[in-house]
C-alpha cells in the first residue's frame, strides 16, 4: 500500500487554513526553512480513500472481538466523544482564570470524587498520564511520606512476581530497590516469601490486583497487615478495575495509594499510543503529597485551586489529558451506581464463560475461578505437537479474531491471556471460542498449517524485534 507521499499528484489538493488572523511577522533568516516543504497533495476523495483503506487493513474494537488480556478493550460508547468533543471542554485554556472555567473545574472535581468512592480513597490527582506514570507518582508518595517523617532507611519496594511490568520498572525509577517475591503455588502471594522480605528497609508493596493471571489475593488483608506492622505503605495497582469496580474498594482492603487507568475500565480508547490518563488516589494522610494544584470549592461557591506546601510538585502539566477525563466521567454518570457493578459483573462473568467452555481443551494456568481474564498453558500442546501459543494467536487471524495477549505474565510459559470485556455480547465469545477448539485441533492435525499462518493476513509475521529495535518511522524523500 502506498503512503500519503506516494499517491496525488502535484498541484492537487486542497486548502482549509482559516483565514490569518493575527499580524504578520517576517521571521528572523535562521529560523526560515532551508529546503523546499514537501506536503501531499491529494485531493479530499484520495485522503479519504487512503485514510479508509488504511482503517480496513486494522483491527480494531469497532471491527471485531479484541480480547488482549490485561488491556481491557472494551467498547467504548460514542457519547463519550461526543462530550468530549463540546466546544465548551475542547476549547478551554488550562490558563484561562477560574471564573471561566468553572465547569471544567467541576469536571475534574467531580471526577477525583467518584473515583475516590469507588476506589475507597480520600483524594485524587488527574496529573498522571499513563498507568506507569501513575505508579511513579503514587510511588513519590509513599518516598514523600517516609521522608517527611524523617525515615530514610526504607529503601526497598516489594513486588510479587505475578504484578504488572511496569510495577519494578517504575520502582526502580524512582530510586527504589526491588525485592521479588515469588507467588505460591495457587498463583496469589506467597505469604511465608512476604513476612521474610519485609523489615526496617521496606517502603511499601505494590500489588496489582487482580494479579496478571487473572486472579483476586484471597489473602489481602492479610498482605496489607503485614507490610502496614513492618512500617510500610500499600500501593494498589488498579489499572484493570474491571472486575472490581463497584465491588470492592482497595481503600477498604487496606491499601494506602492506587492508580487506575482511565484508558482501560474507564472506557478511554487506547492501544493506538494515546492520550492516556493513570489518576493516582490516597488516604488523607497523603493528600498534601499529591501533585499540582488541587481543586477546591463547590458548586454553589465556585471552584478554586490551592497549592500545597509539602506537594511533590507536577508530574504533568496542568490537569493531565482533561479531555480523558472527561470521558472517563461521562462513562461512570451514563452506567451510575446500579450499571457500574453491573459492568464489572459482566466482565467477570464473561471470562468464566469463556475459560469454562474453552477448559474442555486448553489447559489452565490455574484452574479456578477467575476475575475479568484468565491464563492459558500451551506448554503441553506445544511439547506434544510443536504448537506454540505464537502459532494458535497467529491462526486466530485468518478467522478474524484478534489474539489474545501472548507470553504474558512471564510466570506462565507458552501463555495465552484472555479478557472478552463486559460489552461482548455471548455469540461473539460462542464464536471465538469455537475457533480457538478447532485450531487446538488443528495443532493435532495439521501443524504446519498452523505453523505458516497466517494465511489471509496482509502482514504474516514481521520481524517483531527489528521493528521494536530499528524503527522506520521518518519519510525519505529520493
Ligand atoms: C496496563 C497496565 C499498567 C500500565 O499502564 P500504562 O497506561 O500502559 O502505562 C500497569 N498495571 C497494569 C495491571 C496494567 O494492566
Amino acid at each position: 500500500m502506498n503512503l500519503i507521499f506516494e499517491i496525488g499528484k502535484e498541484g492537487r489538493g486542497l486548502s482549509l487554513l482559516p483565514k490569518c488572523d493575527v499580524p504578520v511577522t517576517d521571521l528572523p533568516e535562521n529560523l526560515k526553512r532551508q529546503s523546499e516543504l514537501h506536503l501531499p497533495q491529494v485531493s479530499e476523495n484520495e485522503i479519504s480513500r487512503h485514510y479508509t483503506k488504511l482503517a480496513q487493513r486494522t483491527h480494531g474494537v469497532n471491527k471485531g472481538f479484541y480480547p488482549l488480556g490485561s488491556c481491557t478493550m472494551k467498547y467504548n460508547p460514542k457519547v463519550n466523544e461526543e462530550m468530549a468533543a463540546l466546544k465548551g471542554f475542547r476549547q478551554v485554556h488550562p490558563l484561562q482564570d477560574e471564573s471561566t472555567v468553572q465547569g471544567s473545574l467541576e469536571v475534574i472535581k467531580m471526577t477525583e470524587d467518584i473515583l475516590s468512592e469507588i476506589l475507597g480513597m480520600d483524594a485524587f490527582t488527574l496529573q498522571p498520564a499513563a498507568g506507569a506514570h501513575g505508579e511513579f507518582t503514587g510511588l513519590l508518595l509513599i518516598k514523600s511520606y517516609h521522608t517527611d517523617r524523617g525515615d530514610t532507611k526504607r529503601t526497598k519496594i516489594i513486588v510479587p512476581d505475578s504484578a504488572h511490568g511496569t510495577n519494578p520498572a517504575s520502582a526502580a525509577m524512582c530510586g527504589y530497590e526491588v525485592v521479588s517475591i515469588p507467588s505460591a503455588e495457587d498463583g496469589c502471594v506467597d505469604l511465608d516469601a512476604l513476612r521474610d522480605a519485609v523489615g526496617e528497609d521496606t517502603a511499601g508493596l505494590m500489588l496489582t490486583n487482580p494479579n496478571t493471571v487473572g486472579l483476586f489475593d484471597k489473602n489481602i488483608l492479610e498482605i496489607t497487615k503485614i507490610v502496614h506492622e513492618a512500617g510500610g505503605l500499600c500501593y494498589y495497582d488498579g489499572a484493570n478495575l474491571n472486575a472490581v469496580m463497584g465491588q470492592a474498594r482497595p481503600g477498604d482492603m487496606g491499601f494506602d495509594c492506587v492508580h487506575v487507568n482511565l484508558h482501560k475500565t474507564f472506557s478511554t480508547p487506547h492501544g493506538g499510543g494515546g492520550p492516556g490518563s493513570g489518576p493516582v488516589g490516597c488516604k488523607a494522610f497523603l493528600q498534601d503529597f499529591l501533585p499540582g494544584a488541587r481543586i477546591k470549592g463547590n458548586i454553589e461557591d465556585g471552584y478554586y485551586y490551592e497549592d500545597s506546601p509539602k506537594s511533590m510538585g507536577s508530574v504533568k502539566m496542568f490537569h493531565g489529558n482533561f479531555l480523558v477525563v472527561v470521558r472517563a466521567l461521562t462513562y461512570m454518570l451514563t452506567l451510575g451506581k446500579e450499571g457500574i457493578p453491573e459492568a464489572s459483573a459482566n466482565a467477570v462473568l464473561n471470562a468464566n464463560y469463556m475459560r469454562v467452555k474453552l477448559a474442555k481443551k486448553y489447559e489452565m494456568a490455574y484452574d479456578t475461578t477467575c476475575m475479568h481474564e484468565f491464563v492459558m498453558d500451551l506448554s503441553e500442546l506445544k511439547h506434544r505437537t510443536g504448537v506454540s501459543a505464537l502459532d494458535v494467536a497467529k491462526g486466530l487471524l485468518d478467522y478474524g479474531v484478534h489474539p489474545p495477549t501472548m507470553y504474558f505474565p512471564l510466570i506462565v510459559h507458552e501463555a495465552l491471556m484472555v479478557e472478552p470485556c463486559e460489552t461482548e455480547p455471548r455469540e461473539v465469545m460462542d464464536e471465538a471460542c469455537d475457533t480457538l477448539l478447532e485450531l487446538y485441533d488443528l495443532a493435532e492435525k495439521d501443524p504446519e498449517w498452523l505453523h505458516a499462518a497466517p494465511h489471509n493476513a496482509v502482514i504474516g509475521r514481521p520481524d517483531e524485534v527489528g521493528a521494536a529495535r530499528k524503527p522506520v518511522v521518518k519519510y525519505t524523500w529520493e
